[in-house]
């Protein structure tokens, strides 16, 4: 394989567009694949421009169709918490393909992997396996609704749940509004059964959550938020919402799918103290292949087929070669590794603050564990309004001189960023000194 070194610091030799084979393929992609990818932002519908087409990873880096070579901040949003390519992962696939790739039956690797799962989050007393964050988070609605035999779910403005109908609804604007579609092909009945209200303000949470109390089945949230850029919980807001779930009789649902194994080994559980009802897990569990879970409490869990009536079902399933790179993941990332991670983040996002100070732009930073985010605004955002108020204009021509010279970051300035343990002082210097010499070419555009 061929790899050429990652673009230069120097404003001469930066290119301004993808190379001639990426846009090759993007072309073939776009005749097959609505906008030419398999997930939406893949696109770069938010900041404009044409996707790279990657053609392999290692470590913290990844290379183009073109040979370009960039440190990667995306992580396939969130899972490589070891990097890319990691051997322990690859070994591990290799020694259980040689058995066979899926049997649809009970494999002992469940049990183990389960078994770790408990071991670091122990509210999580039985759990389910499935193969996405959108399956996990539908599925424990459904169980909530059935236990509570009620109708209502309240989630907050800006997080992401994946896209089963009932979550993909957004506020209106002002306090806490009744859900308004956000997708054509969502039954408007099924979306004015989703209520939600602003991040981290407990007030209007608290209104709407008395208001429909009788008639409310959960209350979700992301308790560090990745889909509405990086925003961290006020100290009062998990706990709030808590007893706020206990006062009306609701089921307190955190998604970790993006927060599992980033903010703390034990999730928002051991980081925040707080302990929901009910966990949605992904990403970091299936070490870059397709694994989530859902779980918690065992009274609930024992509700869901065939224990109770609550219907889930998957082919895949608990697949063997998804269930063994997320055993490789799981026991590699040690208490030990995941401290070093995470200060590599903190040490990340004190660096891009010093740079930006330097060239006067309203910026913030921020981290939890090995998740992290930046916005160009003056103090980190609180809400979903506060990120929609940071200079995504700014943001998109950051994007796209940061991408010519070598980094790899979400193209939205609503995502968050992620650190792995291939990110080395290294990766952290010369992202630092590629982003100075960014922010000046975006500043200068
Ligand atoms: N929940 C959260 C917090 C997520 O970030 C995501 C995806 O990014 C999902 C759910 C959906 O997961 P998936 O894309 O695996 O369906």
């Amino acid at each position: 394989m061929t790899s050429t070194p990652a673009v230069s610091g120097s404003r001469t030799a930066v290119p301004d567009a993808v190379g001639p084979r990426s846009a090759a393929i993007m072309e073939r992609a776009r005749a097959l694949f609505p906008g030419g990818v398999n997930s939406p932002v893949r696109a770069y519908g938010a900041v404009g421009g044409e996707p790279f087409v990657v053609e392999r990873g290692e470590g913290a880096r990844i290379w183009d169709a073109d040979g370009r070579e960039y440190i990667d901040y995306v992580l396939s949003w969130g899972p490589l918490v070891l990097g890319h390519a990691p051997p322990v992962v690859l070994d591990a696939l290799r020694e259980t393909m040689q058995r066979g790739t899926s049997f649809g039956m009970p494999s002992e690797l469940e049990v183990q992997l389960g078994e770790a799962i408990r071991a670091r989050m122990p509210h999580l007393e039985m759990l389910r396996f499935v193969s996405s964050g959108t399956e996990a988070t539908m599925s424990l609605l459904r169980l909530a609704r059935a236990y509570t035999g009620r109708d209502r779910v309240l989630k907050f403005d800006g997080c992401y749940h994946g896209h089963a109908d009932s979550f993909l609804v957004r506020a209106g604007s002002g306090v806490a509004t009744l859900g308004i579609p956000g997708s054509p092909g969502i039954p408007r009945e099924l979306a004015a059964l989703t209520l939600t209200a602003p991040l981290n303000d407990l007030g209007a949470t608290a209104e709407t959550a008395r208001k429909f109390g009788g008639e409310l089945a959960a209350i979700i949230v992301e308790p560090v938020v990745g889909n509405a850029g990086f925003i961290a919980p006020d100290r009062d807001f998990l706990p709030g919402l808590r007893a706020l779930a206990d006062e009306t009789g609701a089921l307190l649902i955190f998604d970790e799918v993006m927060t599992g194994y980033r903010i703390a080994l034990g999730g928002a559980h051991e980081r925040f103290g707080v302990t929901p009802d009910l966990t949605a897990l992904g990403k970091v569990i299936g070490g870059g292949l397709p694994v989530a879970a859902y779980g918690g409490r065992r009274d609930l869990m024992e509700r869901v087929a065939p224990s109770g009536p609550v219907y889930q079902a998957g082919t895949l399933s608990g697949n063997p070669l998804a269930m063994a790179a997320g055993l490789a993941t799981l026991r590699s990332l040690t208490p030990v590794l995941h401290d070093r991670i995470s200060v590599r983040a903190g040490e990340l996002v004190e660096g891009l603050r010093q740079v930006a100070g330097r060239h006067g732009v309203p910026f913030s930073a921020d981290h939890a564990g090995s998740m992290w985010g930046f916005s160009f605004r003056d103090r980190p955002p609180r809400s979903f309004a506060d990120a929609q108020q940071a200079d995504i204009g700014l943001f998109r021509r950051v994007f796209h001189a940061a991408r010519a010279r070598g980094l790899s970051f979400a193209p939205s300035a609503y995502e968050a960023a992620f650190m792995s343990a291939a990110h080395g002082t290294r990766e952290v210097a010369e992202t630092l000194e590629r982003f100075d010499d960014a922010l000046r070419a975006a500043i200068a555009a």
